[in-house]
């Protein structure tokens, strides 16, 4: 199955709660929503009485992520898990991060989320320091945990998580150490039992670790932590690698060994300079091109969720979900699905224009084509509960294809 979703609440979206965005994504005819957890400030406080025989999960109106306990010898103790039970004399911290009040309310939206057949992710904060390099790794441990304890309310498939600078180090001392410290947070995930995913983010920076050989070495000798396929960033900080189908199937060949089947990969336009990423682009500009990708996923079933990390966000990612449609029905040697109608694309934030909430109720004809995907364009509220759609693979598969037509100017 290949899903698409934005990274983060749609531009369009009117309301900027992620419970909104949520909807938003399931509107739009998207599977997939990567959250991010941008802002990751602590506030300190005593426990309550209230509070007490509790844990963190059960506090009302509060995010708590770590509950501090001095112990006899004038030692503090840390706990952040969901079994931990809060005593007398404990402090508090918790984070003011937006993205929901409470642990009730993300378990509530990770409900939904599944009813709505619509796969999270939550992205860790930016600035990570695995390396050490900044002495901001215990910092960047603590972030990932934290968006670990989020992730496993919001019941997410992964915490998505950059890997920091190698500074000064040797390449492979850098990366030794962002190996051991993915250990540790692994093994605090592993404590208390939270289920997502470790995702090792490729970069687009030369000076920042996760070119793909070390992501796949990350995964290799860390179980549990799985690579990310920022697309944008291997492709900026290969110098432009990605330029034909064959260049992504040797991408997914090489991550292949060392996944459970399932990948998870971000694209965006980019533009890049000297194997370094200068900035995202819309998927129209730039020469990361999204058509050799959808060539590649068409020689083989690929499990994918595509998360759209383009300024235009959901726009990119119902362009790509259509423009898969369309290379697909050009296989099948169906007729070309028309130019994409998409809402019109915000740079910034989106105007405060209310979207159509209702749409016309047009029963669509339930006439079961292979591709049902592939019309769809309209922005339009789906069933309450769908099944989740199976990409049925034609029947026999064109192997040698011609060259991927040139783009277009
Ligand atoms: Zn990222």
């Amino acid at each position: 199955m290949i899903r698409f979703g934005p990274s983060g609440i749609p531009l369009s979206c009117k309301g900027r709660t992620l419970r909104d965005g949520i909807e938003d994504v399931h509107n739009l005819g998207l599977t997939a929503m990567e959250v991010q957890l941008v802002r990751v400030n602590l506030n300190e406080r005593f426990a309550a009485d209230e509070d007490i025989g509790h844990t963190i999960r059960e506090v009302p109106g509060e995010l708590v992520v770590k509950i501090g306990r001095s112990t006899d010898d004038d030692q503090t103790t840390f706990f952040s898990d969901f079994t931990t039970t809060i005593e007398r004399g404990d402090d508090l911290y918790h984070l003011a991060s937006g993205v929901a009040s409470d642990y009730l309310e993300l378990v509530e939206l990770g409900k939904i989320a599944r009813e709505l057949d619509i796969e999270l992710t939550l992205h860790a904060p930016y600035y990570m320091d695995f390396a050490d390099v900044d002495g901001l790794a215990q910092k960047s441990i603590d972030s990932a945990v934290w968006g670990g304890l989020l992730a496993d309310s919001l019941q997410a498939r992964l915490v998505v998580t950059h890997l920091g600078r190698y500074g000064d180090l040797d390449r492979t001392l850098a990366l030794e150490r962002v190996k051991g410290n993915l250990e540790i947070v692994r093994d605090r995930f592993k404590a208390a039992k939270l289920s997502p995913w470790i995702g090792a983010e490729a970069s687009g920076l030369q000076e920042v670790v996760g070119g793909l050989d070390e992501l796949l070495w990350l995964a290799k000798h860390v179980r549990g932590v799985v690579p990310v396929l920022n697309f944008a960033h291997l492709h900026a900080r290969e110098g432009g690698l990605l330029r034909r189908p064959e260049d992504f199937q040797a991408v997914f060949d090489k991550v292949s060994k060392v996944t459970d089947g399932h990948y998870h990969a971000h694209f965006s336009g980019v533009e890049h300079e000297g194997g370094n990423e200068i900035r995202y682009t819309p998927i129209k500009k730039g020469d990361l091109r999204f058509e050799p990708l959808a060539e590649c996923l068409l020689m083989g079933p690929v499990d994918l969720t595509l998360i759209s990390s383009s300024p235009l966000l959901e726009h990119d990612a119902m362009y790509m979900r259509v423009i898969l449609d369309r290379v697909v029905a050009k296989k099948i040697g169906k007729p070309e699905v028309p130019e994409p109608v998409l809402p019109p694309a915000p740079l910034m934030k989106p105007p405060a224009k209310p979207a159509p909430k209702k749409p016309p109720a047009v029963k669509p004809t339930k006439k079961p084509t292979a591709w049902p995907a592939a019309k769809k364009q309209k922005i339009k509220k789906a069933p309450k509960k769908r099944p989740a759609r199976k990409r049925t693979k034609p029947k026999s598969r064109p192997k040698a294809k011609k060259k991927p037509a040139r783009r277009r100017r």
